[in-house]
């Protein structure tokens, strides 16, 4: 499996959420509220992250590797690994697919959360065409993963992959945090914001940033608060704008 040591795997079994995101700490800013309201129900939530993080303007691969644990512990998921395309330039091609089949395979969810197709890096928009049809291939029993006739799938056999019954998610929902669009339908994360932004803050080597970028940083809180009115969440509204200070109209 072309993954990195797995950063976080309490019990190697199945899961019932599966987020998959381009980059450590994209999780934790569009869904991490979600992935802590799940497991507070008792569902078993994972990431897959897809690259290392090596392009990042700020800290190391290292260090996101260690962030990313830290912030997956915060969270509660019980699965987490980090594949290795990368940073910056993924594709997908098939063997890109592949990567996620397997992964899909293992974990075996029942949903995948997936960025949304709108998005200002291309690395976001393409994880969710990538997503998506890895989603629909993990499905078939003939896929490549199972029997490599492509040449580039027969690489990837040959590095050792091992074969594992199909699996399609039940279903993909997108996560937009910074689209302009009107969701499907909102979750109510309120009484998890506090850990939310814990998570987000475990990335130290981008938050002092960040911190100091007032203004970039509320956008997503001042989304997650019109999302919350949205359902009515009015207390969700309150926090962001009485926890942090960050809050403009
Ligand atoms: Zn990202």
């Amino acid at each position: 499996m072309c993954a990195t040591e797995a950063t976080r795997e309490v019990e190697p079994s199945t899961v019932d959420v599966l987020a998959i995101a381009a980059h450590r700490d994209d999780v934790e800013q569009t869904c991490g509220g979600t992935l802590l309201r799940m497991a507070s129900r008792g569902l078993r939530t994972a990431i897959l992250d897809l690259t290392q993080g090596e392009a990042g303007t700020r800290g190391t691969a290292e260090d996101r590797a260690r962030e990313a644990d830290e912030a997956a512990r915060i969270l509660g998921v019980t699965w987490r690994q980090a594949l290795d395309m990368p940073d910056g330039a993924i594709a997908n091609t098939l063997e890109n697919r592949i990567k996620i089949v397997r992964v899909l395979r293992q974990v075996r969810p029942r949903v995948v959360i997936l960025p949304y197709w709108q998005a200002r890096h291309p690395d976001h928009a393409i994880v969710a065409t990538l997503g998506y049809e890895a989603c629909f291939l993990s499905g078939l029993a003939k896929a490549p993963a199972v029997r490599p006739t492509a040449p580039s799938a027969r690489a990837v056999a040959e590095a050792g992959e091992t074969e594992a019954s199909p699996h399609r998610p039940f279903k993909i929902v997108y996560a937009s945090l910074y689209a302009d669009v009107r969701p499907s339908f909102v979750v109510d994360i309120t009484p998890f914001i506090e850990q939310r932004h814990q998570a987000l803050m475990a990335y130290r080597s981008a938050a002092r940033f960040l911190c100091r970028r007032k203004r970039f940083a509320s956008a997503p809180l001042r989304r997650l608060a019109i999302m919350g009115s949205w359902r009515g969440c009015a207390t969700a509204s309150r926090l962001c704008k009485e926890k942090w200070g960050w809050w403009t109209t």
